[in-house]
């Protein structure tokens, strides 16, 4: 046996030699094979390992060893005695079954208690007799100062490394505002640390796609004890199975507001996790927690603010008083924007109950295919008032394929009262999300109104039954007139007027005479017909009489003594020229055929010399 003195010199060198730079670091861990290797030659022994104690103080591993040991790097304690008595340097006859070939222990010591065991096989039979008890305490704690400076070294080491990585990667949380970029770097993180642990990511509410992510869904009804205990108390779970040879760390991921997920660390063959891994571990997830937490938060609020400028922009642009044409296209093409859907229409429910579509909507809605959604619609949202939000439509009619599946209808009210609903479709089945619906809801929430007062106003428009300049009926309640004659009356005569040579009269004369000729022309129309005959602004500078049960005869009478008093009463003067049509009852007639009949007249009589009534062939 080499002398005591001069291997515990040969020992410390070693250290020294193992620490690589001048800071004191030990990133080299071979310095515990080389520490056994070193003890085993000089003790001219067979067998030299060194266990560390594990977590809980259950466990021996097997840190460094002469021997190469595969299987059973855990060695399970029991009720050994030996580590609750530290007095202990040496001891022979140890319970352990898996140490019972070894003849010396050296427990080593720390402040805290026993940290793990220096075991020697003797080489020579009786070798170790030889050493005195005063030697071998003598050198115990010699060696066991060296092997504690080299554990402290080490793990400070190992922990400067891990912290390192924590710091490194809460730099990069907080410049990050992506969850997946976060969720990845927590996985990479660990991966790095401790290469031989599998993680996966158990996610509360989790419905987007991450890339190459080892993400699971973390059910809430979870046959998992643990897992829910971790999501729910917000604590570390650890969980042995022994069947499995595994054990699994579930960590939860933390934020301010809540927990979002849990971090399940797995680590093969039923492995105690150290205090400081636990430590590191839920402090990663931790941090994760916050940096997930502040990414969704972000991701909620610029979705949050898109809602708003979608909204706000929408409002604002039906506070323009556009056409409801118009405002039907923009708020269309806004929808099929915004939720990338497939069909948008606006149903428009008139007091009679039946629907309409509005102009902006879709082709779709514009053809027979659409009545089967419109149906199935109609009756359900005015009899509850509420929004439809289906996922995956299935309408059982016979030989009708449902070709929309994902379906959100949302009802415009105004004063507690359904006018119609939006309607938007996509192809596919579950393509819009709940959000999305809410957008929807809200927007035409806030648009109903503006979109009640467009429809009213142009309904109004339609109910202004007199031309405001020449005092003339609109040509709306002229058309209705008709139409209405043309069902009750016997006969009727149409006159369409027109002035001849009027951008002449604007040109030299200027608008404003213009203007007053149409009035002095008008007066002469009114003042030669009946209350019951209606006299109309056709539109611009042409003017329309109908004379319901006139025979043409008659009517084309007031139409020529109408062309007088023009060419003799206005000033400065003008003549018209005038096209007559009429229809009598049993013949198949139609007032848009009236119309045409009159305006063709009126067409031969401005291309044979004006100032003239001429009569449809
Ligand atoms: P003709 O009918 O004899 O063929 O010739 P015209 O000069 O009347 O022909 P046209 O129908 O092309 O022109 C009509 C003009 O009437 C053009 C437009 O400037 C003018 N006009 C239409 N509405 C009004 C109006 O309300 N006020 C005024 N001042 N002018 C109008
Ligand atoms: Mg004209
Ligand atoms: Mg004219």
């Amino acid at each position: 046996m080499r002398s005591m003195t001069q291997l515990l010199y040969e020992l410390k060198t070693l250290l020294i030699n193992q620490m690589d730079d001048s800071k004191g670091r030990m990133e080299d861990t071979s310095f515990f094979e080389k520490f056994v290797l070193e003890i085993c030659d000089a003790f001219y022994a067979d067998e030299v390992t060194y266990f560390k104690l594990d977590y809980g103080r259950k466990y021996l591993h097997i840190e460094a060893s002469t021997e190469r040991y595969l299987e059973r790097r855990y060695i399970p304690l029991g009720s050994c005695a030996v580590f609750n008595d530290g007095e202990l340097y040496y001891y022979k006859d140890f319970q352990v079954e898996a140490l019972k070939d070894f003849q010396l222990y050296l427990p080593l010591k720390r402040e805290n208690g026993i940290v793990g065991l220096l075991a020697l096989k003797e080489g020579i039979p009786g070798s170790f007799e030889q050493i005195t008890s005063e030697e071998g305490e003598a050198f115990s704690k010699e060696v066991l100062k060296i092997l504690n400076a080299a554990i402290y070294m080490s793990e400070i080491t190992s922990e400067r490394r891990r912290y390192k990585q924590l710091f490194r990667v809460t730099e990069k949380f907080h410049a990050s505002m992506s969850m997946d970029a976060v969720l990845g770097e927590i996985i990479s993180t660990l991966q790095e640390v401790y290469p031989s642990f599998t993680y996966f990511l158990l996610l509360s509410h989790d419905n987007a796609n991450h890339e190459n992510l080892p993400i699971k869904d973390l059910g809430y009804d979870s046959e998992n004890v643990a897992v829910m205990q971790a999501y729910v108390t917000g604590t570390v779970q650890i969980e042995d199975e022994w069947t499995a040879r595994k054990t699994n760390l579930y960590a939860p991921l933390k934020g301010k507001q809540g927990v979002y997920g849990v971090l399940q660390v797995i680590a093969p063959n039923a492995r105690m996790f150290s205090e400081k891994e636990v430590e590191f571990i839920s402090l990663l997830a931790n941090t994760a927690g916050g940096a997930f937490e502040n990414a969704q938060l972000y991701q909620q609020s610029r979705r949050l603010i898109s809602d708003l400028q979608l909204i706000n922009e929408t409002s604002h642009k039906l506070n323009l008083n556009l056409r409801l044409s118009e405002t039907m296209e923009f708020m269309k093409e806004q929808i099929m924007d915004s939720f990338h859907a497939d069909e948008a229409g606006f149903v428009y429910i008139l007091p009679d109950g039946t629907a309409n579509f509005l102009a902006g909507s879709t082709e779709f809605f514009h053809s027979d295919r659409s009545g089967l959604y419109v149906d199935f619609l109609k009756e359900k949202i005015c009899s509850t008032m509420e929004s439809l939000f289906i996922g995956d439509l299935q309408l059982k009619i016979p030989n009708k394929d449902v070709k929309y599946r994902s379906m959100m209808a949302v009802p415009m009210m105004e004063s507690e009262q359904v006018h119609g609903f939006a309607l938007v479709l996509h192809k596919d089945p579950y393509y819009f999300s709940f959000d999305t619906f809410k957008l929807l809801q809200s927007l035409i929430h806030h648009t109903s109104l503006a979109l009640a007062n467009s429809m009213l106003r142009e309904e109004l428009e339609k109910m202004v039954i007199t031309d405001h300049l020449t005092g003339l009926y609109s040509r709306s309640y002229l058309d209705e007139k008709m139409l209405e004659s043309m069902e009750k009356d016997h006969e009727g005569t149409f006159i369409l007027v027109d002035i001849d040579d009027f951008k002449k009269v604007n040109d030299t004369h200027g608008h404003q005479i213009g203007d007053d000729i149409l009035i002095q022309v008008s007066m002469i129309i009114q003042s030669s017909i009946r209350e019951t005959d209606i006299g109309a602004r056709w539109g611009g500078e042409e003017l329309a009489i109908y004379l319901p049960n006139f025979s043409i005869h008659v009517g084309q009478g007031i139409a020529q003594r109408i062309q007088e008093k023009v060419s003799e009463q206005t000033e400065p003067k003008v003549t018209i020229s005038c096209g007559v049509s009429y229809w009598t009852k049993g013949h198949k007639d139609h007032v848009k055929a009236l119309f045409k009949r009159a305006d063709d007249a009126l067409y031969v009589a401005k291309n044979t010399g004006k100032n003239k009534v001429l009569v449809q062939d």
